[in-house]
């Protein structure tokens, strides 16, 4: 597989280096130089396959012969086989694909994962890497899940401080050994951009092989092409609409790709908060954004989704029409309005991400169409705002009562890239 850079299109790697360097050249971020199209036969033929045995498949002629069929099938095993994704049927015409039951209850699971077990086989020099990730939320959890105890790998996981939920935080907080994590004093776009340094950063990487496991990284978007697939098994219907709850838009890239490969979305919908950069650029073509916004879908709190740039080259790529996606940003009020009426009326527990995508799907899909909106994480992970605004008391899962008593290992700092580099040339 050949990839190549957004900002400097003559840089060219193959997946082992895109996953290796995670960017290009001046911050850029690699894409596939061939976008390829499996026959309806073949998808046929996919989506009557298991969901393991299905994505083995589509990783391998994705990936191709640069790594051994062998190792993108054990590693697709040992990444996707905790939990397969999961439909509940909402109404008539909607569902939702849950994609939160792995180890740390988000769909972040399955790219973590898979880039984890990736990296672990390309690292043959066993010479230390750093992977430095920024979190709004979820990230953090599913990466250091991913990577603990793995060996030459060290993990540093940036969040902004306390933007994030108690249980978040505990997932990757409480975890030690080859796992760093660092609270910075401002806001998700703060942390990245002290990512985005670091890259820069000559020194810094004359010590270590810095690796970022954030969206921005192939692997993780090869790996979400396939529960996309996963869903058109589950689901034997017509005119199959999907809204995507979006922060840096990986899930939406990793969507418009298996639409791209033949897969029959009829639709793409992406659902934002009010950190509506996309929304507003969309209605008015106008690239303007506002400092970021703390809502109570704090993952997707981001203003400079970072994945944007992949999402254009698609359309640009396919000679698609932009005003093909279906799109919205959702106000708080509407949010607790509709996960509200998600119990109410339909029994169904979601959590404010989920509710976002419900929300602008609603608006969106048309009679003879059949919606689905993506459970990015569990219920559980909202606690608070869930059981506040259903007034009901959600059940312990085990994951996360085995974890309210572990002590915390974190640095406080200000945003302030001297202090970051003190710690990652330190540790
Ligand atoms: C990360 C995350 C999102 C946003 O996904 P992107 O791929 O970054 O757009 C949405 N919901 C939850 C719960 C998340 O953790």
């Amino acid at each position: 597989m050949k990839l190549y850079n957004l900002k400097k299109k003559n840089e060219i790697v193959n997946f082992s280096n895109a996953v290796k360097l995670g960017l290009g050249a001046k911050q850029g971020l690699f894409f596939p130089k061939n976008l390829p199209i499996f026959s309806k036969e073949t998808i046929k033929n996919l989506l009557k396959k298991k969901f393991v045995h299905r994505s083995q498949k589509i990783l391998s002629l994705l990936i191709g012969s640069e790594i051994k069929k062998k190792i993108i099938y054990s590693s697709v095993k040992s990444a996707f086989s905790f939990s397969e994704p999961k439909i509940s049927k909402i109404k008539k015409n909607i569902a939702c694909c849950e994609l939160f039951h792995g180890p740390t209850l988000a769909f972040k699971d399955y790219g973590a994962k898979f880039m984890a077990h990736i990296l672990s086989f390309l690292n043959k020099k066993k010479k230390l890497i750093t992977i430095l990730t920024a979190t709004s939320g979820d990230t953090g959890a599913a990466v250091a899940h991913a990577f603990y105890k793995m060996k030459n790998i060290k993990v540093v996981i940036l969040y902004p401080k306390g933007k994030i939920s108690t249980i978040q935080k505990k997932l990757f907080c409480t975890l030690g050994k080859n796992i760093i994590t660092i609270a910075i004093d401002g806001s998700f776009d703060d942390c990245q951009k002290l990512v985005k340094q670091s890259f820069n950063d000559q020194e810094i990487k004359k010590y270590t092989q810095l690796n970022s496991a954030n969206s921005i990284n192939i692997s993780r978007l090869l790996a979400q092409i396939c529960y996309f697939f996963e869903i058109f098994h589950l689901i034997k219907k017509k005119n199959i609409v999907l809204s995507i709850p979006c922060g840096n838009f990986g899930n939406l890239t990793a969507g418009l790709l298996a639409k791209s490969m033949g897969l029959p979305i009829k639709k793409l919908i992406l659902s934002t908060n009010s950190n509506d950069t996309i929304p507003r650029f969309l209605k008015e073509g106008i690239w303007n954004p506002y400092p970021t916004i703390s809502t109570i879908s704090n993952a997707m709190d981001i203003s400079k989704p970072n994945n944007w740039t992949r999402v254009e080259e698609i359309f640009k790529r396919k000679k698609w029409n932009i005003k093909e996606l279906g799109y919205g940003s959702v106000t708080e009020k509407e949010t607790i309005k509709n996960l509200k009426e998600l119990f109410k009326k339909y029994k169904y527990i979601s959590e404010p991400h989920a509710s976002i995508a419900y929300t602008i799907l609603k608006k969106e899909i048309k009679k003879e169409e059949y919606g689905i909106f993506l459970g990015t994480a569990h219920p559980i992970k909202f606690k608070k705002t869930v059981e506040r605004n259903l007034k009901i008391k959600l059940k312990k899962s085990k994951i996360i009562s085995n974890l309210s008593n572990l002590k915390e290992f974190c640095y406080n700092i200000k945003p302030d890239f001297k202090k970051l580099k003190r710690i990652l040339i330190k540790n």
